[in-house]
């Protein structure tokens, strides 16, 4: 019995440092290494789970498939949002969901094979091998999405109690996850048979036990060999937004709430936006602030080399500004060649920050005139200000970073003005 659960042990220690060895090449051979391997890991999970159980204590089962390839995917997941991003997570919990799809289906369709007269089944494979039911995998695909969805969001939730005990908030929600997972897919799958609680005791033992393991080599890589790039967290239910794509839902639905000359959001939408990023952050105690940016000499661009030139303009600003944006940030065009944005959960500082870099970029990359010759750098004149810390209200947010865009004019133009400069 020991034995057998010291395998385990070593097992799930060969797959972590196995799994963050492909992630730490990510230089060399990208993320294909990692993703490959995950993707195999579906199937001997499967394999495993279907065939393999281990009695680590008298009546627990355990099977290596949920207890070491598993919890190796969730793993990953943990990895990618804690190294990327939320964006990066979400792509491979979708991918893994897919690749699971798809396994599911070639494996009903190889069962046809197996009990057919004209096959030669060599080790005598059950039929049973390829065909989970339906239900299993259904179930199987359900709870790795929502699984590695909580994964985030409880690791997020726990980062801000335990700010510096980063062993603990791996540990705590993994193994909470795999609990919740094990009950999901358990009473999914087993409830009306008459093992099922032992199925369930043995199920949550055995993953704690995994999660162990698997939380210490990720601490250690993440400390030590391979720290990540601090960034901003997300609000919990922007975090949210992003895993399950309904940022990409809102924003689709926001569609007819965009200019059709530049891409970019529309007056209409900067309004509504505005007031609720601002109810959002009264009640959450977070700042939202407001870039106000306005092209320079704009009317002489018009003048010199014609309106349609100046739409042009107009229109790669638009992209700039959707292309410098996170997720959560919103751009509009507040007026002629005006625009705005709004940025959730963020200070006057970093806001300047970017205020900055859409200053240089737009100098560096957009040009007027090149038809005629001319291909001068085009400039803007950057205001921002910040909610609730420097006014209270939607209205004074705007009166506040527009009177700094003027300052900036009568300053001479092509620069950011913000609290910090006054
Ligand atoms: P300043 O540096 O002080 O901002 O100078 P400016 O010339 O940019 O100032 P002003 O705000 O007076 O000029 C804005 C011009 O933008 C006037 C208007 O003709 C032009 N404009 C507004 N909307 C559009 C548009 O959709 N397309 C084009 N081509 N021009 C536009
Ligand atoms: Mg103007
Ligand atoms: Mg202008």
């Amino acid at each position: 019995m020991i034995s057998q659960v010291v395998l385990l042990g070593v097992e799930s220690v060969i797959v972590s440092m196995l799994l963050l060895f492909l992630y730490w090449l990510r230089p060399i051979i990208g993320f294909s290494g990692l993703y490959v391997a995950l993707g195999s890991f579906q199937f001997m999970q499967v394999l495993l789970a279907l065939s393999i159980y281990i009695e680590i204590l008298p009546g627990v089962l355990v099977s290596p498939g949920s207890a070491v390839m598993f919890t190796a995917s969730l793993y990953v997941v943990l990895l990618i949002y804690i190294e990327e991003d939320a964006l990066g997570a979400r792509k491979l919990i979708y991918g893994l969901a897919l690749a699971n799809i798809t396994m599911s289906s070639l494996l009903i369709l190889f069962s046809f094979h197996v009990n057919h007269p004209l096959t030669v089944n060599f080790f005598n494979l059950p039929k049973e091998l390829f065909l989970q039911s339906p239900r299993i995998w259904i179930v199987g695909t359900i709870a790795l999405i929502v699984d590695t969805i909580l994964l985030i969001l409880v690791f997020e939730m726990l980062s801000r109690f335990l700010t510096r005990q980063l062993f603990l908030r791996i540990f705590i929600s993994i193994t909470l996850i795999l609990i919740v997972d094990t009950f999901l897919f358990v009473t999914g799958s087993f409830v009306e048979r008459p093992e099922y609680g032992a199925i369930l005791l043995s199920g949550i033992v055995g993953k704690s036990v995994m999660a162990l393991f698997y939380s210490a080599s990720l601490t250690f890589y993440l400390r030590f060999l391979d720290k990540p790039v601090e960034h901003e967290p997300l609000a919990l239910n922007d975090l949210f937004d992003v895993l399950t794509y309904r940022e990409k839902y809102k924003r689709l639905q926001e569609a007819s709430f965009k200019d059709s000359l530049t891409g970019v959001y529309n007056r209409a939408l900067f309004e509504k936006r505005l007031r609720e990023e601002l109810s959002k952050a009264r009640d959450t105690g977070h700042t939202v602030s407001l870039i106000m940016i306005d092209v320079d000499r704009f009317k002489a661009i018009n003048d010199t080399c014609g309106h349609p030139e100046g739409d042009r303009v107009l229109t790669e600003l638009g992209s700039l500004l959707m292309d410098c944006c996170r997720p959560t940030d919103t751009p509009c065009r507040y007026g002629g060649e005006e625009f705005a944005l709004i940025l959730t959960n963020t200070s006057a500082e970093e806001a300047m920050t970017l205020g900055r870099r859409i200053n240089k970029r737009i100098k560096d990359n957009v040009k007027v005139g090149g038809t005629a010759g001319l291909d001068m750098p085009v400039t803007v004149t950057i205001g921002i200000a910040e909610f609730p810390t420097e006014v209270d209200s939607a209205a004074d947010l705007i009166r506040l970073s527009d009177q700094r865009l003027y300052k900036g004019k009568k300053q001479g133009r092509d620069q950011v003005v913000g609290p910090a400069l006054e």
